[in-house]
């Protein structure tokens, strides 16, 4: 940002803008228009700050973590394979084939970005993957198996199977590859330095949800209207709408009034929501590891297991990342699960509403079959029997859009243009979108791209009081 400064015409008001949600994107926006002088009230659905928390990233969000001195975790590049009948692949081997699929999907990205529409929207990222693995590894029909089952991976990165990946739009899902970092403890400190101006000068109202955004005809014709559930309307010169995209899916046909032009909402309609959820699997110690941090893979996976009949009939692959080789401090005896799709759907469901002894044991009962197979495992061990499993319900909360973030599916037609059209939002009406749904190309579904979305709509705003 540069340090010019907005000074307002006496004649007119302080400009008095209303950010709906206060996650990172609201609160981005928020931080840049309060350092301008604009007057900021932000109304924020739940009793907290930070919307959806995130645990990877990169920068900008690395920088804050790296200022905040927040622990920021490189894994290692071991990884565990177990196939589908449990067997364990060698680690050359688990390594070679995992190399291999990292480049053909950076070649799929290429591949994507230079073809872009002339792909068939039907195509997806595993049809690219089933065309090249074939190439590259001629006759060896079950190393290419292998490798057709290791890229279901994928859809722990979008929330969806890779089967249901655009091709055509593989390259706005760019942030999925390259190193992963990943923060150790919580976002905490990051989040107070985003939220710090807004916090000292903002007018943030809790437990205040935005049930109707009343728009004016054009500019010229008053200022924009918003209606709680509380039943209080507040007026205001913009309002900027960070709801998540799940949200606006729900809630756009009345929640806007006049409705939204119809190119925002088949932009909302066209894309998707993921349906990423994580469980946290804690032990009274790391039995799977020693004391060496790093001497176990960060990274676990179970392909298609067809060894757990009963409770994974669809044998929906599972895959862990080892909370046990954080740094000594933040080391935790914690597995953490990444499920995705129909299996991520089907666990939420199956605990949902459940008293804690039912959660704890329908899960244990879902994940024992993965875990047991992890080294030094026994059933006669209480270190590795569970000390506590946490899950998370993204999908059954309608602050967060009912699921994890945006991604783009087959079938999509023109998803960077529908991005856009969203981002571009109703500034004639003085309406305004952003979030992580909104954020650059390359960033998309991000927390990074949650903070670049809310900076970059700032800096609109500002641009437009300034060439009034
Ligand atoms: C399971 C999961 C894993 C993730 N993993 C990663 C990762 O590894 N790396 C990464 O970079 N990102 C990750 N993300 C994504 C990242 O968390 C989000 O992109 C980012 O937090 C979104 O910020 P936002 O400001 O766009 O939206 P939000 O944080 O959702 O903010 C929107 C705010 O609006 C509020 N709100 C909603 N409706 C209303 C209403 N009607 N009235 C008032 N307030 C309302 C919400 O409560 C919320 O506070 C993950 C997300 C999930 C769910």
């Amino acid at each position: 940002m540069g340090s010019r400064k907005i000074s307002f015409n006496l004649a007119d008001a302080t400009p008095h803008i209303c950010i709906v949600g206060a996650g990172i994107s609201g609160l981005r926006s928020a931080d840049i228009l309060l350092q301008q002088g604009f007057q900021v009230t932000m109304l924020e659905g739940r009793d907290r700050i930070g919307g959806r928390h995130a645990t990877g990233n990169r920068h900008p969000i690395r920088d804050l973590a790296i200022a905040t001195n927040t622990p920021l975790h490189h894994w290692n590049s071991k990884q565990n394979i177990y196939t589908s009948s449990g067997e364990l692949l060698l680690d050359e081997k688990a390594s070679e084939l995992s190399t291999l699929l990292w480049d053909i999907i950076e070649e799929a990205f290429e591949y994507s970005k230079k073809n872009e529409k002339s792909i068939p929207e039907c195509a997806s990222l595993y049809d690219y993957v089933a065309v090249r693995v074939k190439e590259k590894l001629p006759g060896q029909v079950g190393d290419q198996k292998l490798i057709l089952s290791m890229s279901e991976m994928w859809g722990a990165y979008v929330g969806h199977p890779i089967t249901r990946q655009s091709l055509r739009f593989a390259w706005m899902e760019e942030c999925c590859g390259g190193e992963e970092l990943f923060i150790e403890t919580t976002y905490k400190a990051i989040l107070d330095r985003i939220a710090e101006l807004p916090l000292e000068k903002a007018d943030i109202r809790l437990e205040e949800r935005v049930v109707k955004v009343q728009t004016p005809r054009d500019r010229d014709a008053g200022k924009i209207s918003v209606t709680t559930e509380k039943g209080e309307h507040l007026l205001f010169d913009e309002v900027l709408m960070t709801t998540p995209l799940g949200w606006l899916k729900q809630h756009k046909d009345v929640a806007f009034a006049p409705p939204l032009p119809p190119r925002i909402c088949s932009a909302i309609d066209a894309i998707s929501v993921g349906h990423l959820e994580k469980v946290y699997i804690t032990f009274p110690l790391a039995f799977w590891t020693d004391d060496q941090a790093d001497d176990f893979a960060g990274y676990t996976n179970w392909l298609s297991p067809e060894y757990a009949p009963e409770t994974n009939p669809r044998c929906w692959p599972q895959e862990i990342w080892n909370l046990a080789s954080f740094s000594p401090e933040n080391r935790r005896p914690t597995i953490l699960f990444y499920l995705y799709g129909e299996c991520s759907n089907y666990i939420i469901n199956l605990v949902h509403g459940k008293c804690s002894e039912e959660h704890y044991s329908l899960l244990d009962a879902f994940f024992r079959p993965y875990y047991s197979l992890l080294p030094n495992f026994s059933s006669y061990d209480e270190n590795c029997k569970p000390k506590a499993i946490l899950s998370t319900e993204w999908q059954k909360d309608e602050m967060s859009g009912y699921g994890s973030y945006c991604n783009f599916q087959v079938g999509m037609k023109e998803a960077d243009e529908d991005v856009k059209a969203i981002r571009k939002g109703c500034p004639e009406r003085r309406l305004w979108f952003a979030g992580e749904h909104t954020a650059p190309f390359e960033e998309l579904g991000t927390a990074v791209g949650a903070y670049m979305s809310g900076e970059a709509l700032a800096q609109r705003m500002l641009e437009m009081y300034l060439t009034r």
